[in-house]
């Protein structure tokens, strides 16, 4: 794209302009060489407007009530003056399939504001990819105003790890009494959770939420190595504690701001971020280059006739050759 008509973009998402954020992110999301260069240009020149917004991800199991809570404190947030985007990371899903997040049909309300901007996960691509290109959403929703980014992943695998990387907040949704308490320490969540939350405490499940909170409660005190996360119990459903919850995770950016923390998370998540972007434009390369040699080369390490150290050894060799090739 001309340097003019990447300015130009550029205003526009400034302006609040939704189909120029949404064209944007459409940028960021394409994996074409020329769209990756046009991408990392226009979150350059937005840069100065960005970092401003309330980063909050969000994770836990399918059923857990994740859409249920951002539809409902995305709406409170938005009566209250607030700009909220949702994004969402699910290296699994696809456009026409799998638990697609973030779908505009499961926050319908938050959905048809206008001050509310909700955008389904990229579809399929490695962890990594679709991690970076969501941090580059989150920059772009923050150039054009938004003071509130929710970031939503399902709590399976490592998509929750990569979540807790690029936001200031991370709260872990649980189940009352699906053994979600134990599963959730044992996945070392407790260290990566700044706030647990029982969801459905309500009806006759609210003494199993109070329940598995009081239980959470002591596990992380004996657990947590620094600051232990808040553990609370809400209802999604029937807004019940919800103002609770936003209140835990404006005291939690508070206090990382206070103390200095909040800088020094960012900055350290930019470097992390600018390593995965790197690692994920060397398995690109990788890809093209050597795609058809490194699947030669899997089939004979794994029949047991070429050494690992061999075999990674002639790739490597053979990308360097390459690059030579191409630097004279
Ligand atoms: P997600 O897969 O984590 O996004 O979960 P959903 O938000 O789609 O919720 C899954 C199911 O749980 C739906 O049937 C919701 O109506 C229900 N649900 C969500 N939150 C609550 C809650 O606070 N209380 C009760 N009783 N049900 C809830």
């Amino acid at each position: 794209m001309a340097a003019e008509r990447l300015t130009e973009l550029a205003r526009r998402i400034a302006d609040g302009e939704r189909a120029a954020l949404a064209r944007a992110i459409t940028l960021v999301e394409s994996r074409r060489p020329a769209h990756r260069a046009d991408a990392a240009a226009l979150v350059q020149e937005l840069l100065p407007r960005t970092g401003r917004a309330v980063r909050v991800g969000i994770t836990g199991a399918p059923g857990v009530g994740k859409s249920t809570l951002i539809d409902a404190l995305g709406q409170s947030l938005v009566t209250s003056g607030e700009r909220v985007a949702v994004l969402a990371v699910d290296p699994s899903s696809t456009r026409t399939g799998g638990a697609i997040l973030g779908d505009k049909t499961r926050m319908g309300t938050l959905a048809a504001s206008q001050q509310a901007f909700i955008r389904p996960s990229p579809s399929a691509g490695s962890l990594g990819g679709v991690a970076a290109r969501t941090r580059e959403a989150m920059l772009l929703v923050e150039a054009a105003g938004f003071t509130v980014v929710v970031v939503e992943t399902v709590g399976v695998g490592q998509s929750e790890l990569a979540v807790a990387d690029m936001v200031d907040t991370f709260v872990a949704l649980m189940l009352p009494g699906a053994g979600d308490e134990l599963q959730g320490i044992k996945k070392g969540l407790v260290e990566q959770a700044d706030i647990i939350v029982v969801n459905k405490a309500d009806g006759d499940a609210l003494p199993a939420a109070r329940r598995a909170a009081a239980e959470l409660l002591s596990a992380v005190k004996i657990l947590a190595s620094e600051v232990p996360p808040e553990v609370m119990t809400v209802s999604a459903r029937t807004g019940e504690r919800l103002d609770a919850l936003w209140q835990a995770v404006v005291r939690h950016r508070a206090g990382l701001e206070e103390t200095g923390r909040l800088c020094e998370r960012r900055r350290s998540q930019n470097v992390v971020w600018m390593r995965d972007m790197i690692a994920d434009g060397l398995n690109a390369f990788l890809a093209e280059r050597a795609g058809g040699a490194l699947v030669v080369a899997t089939e004979a390490v794994r029949d047991g006739r070429l050494a690992p150290s061999a075999a990674a050894a002639s790739i490597l060799a053979r990308l360097a050759k390459d690059d030579a090739v191409e630097a004279h």
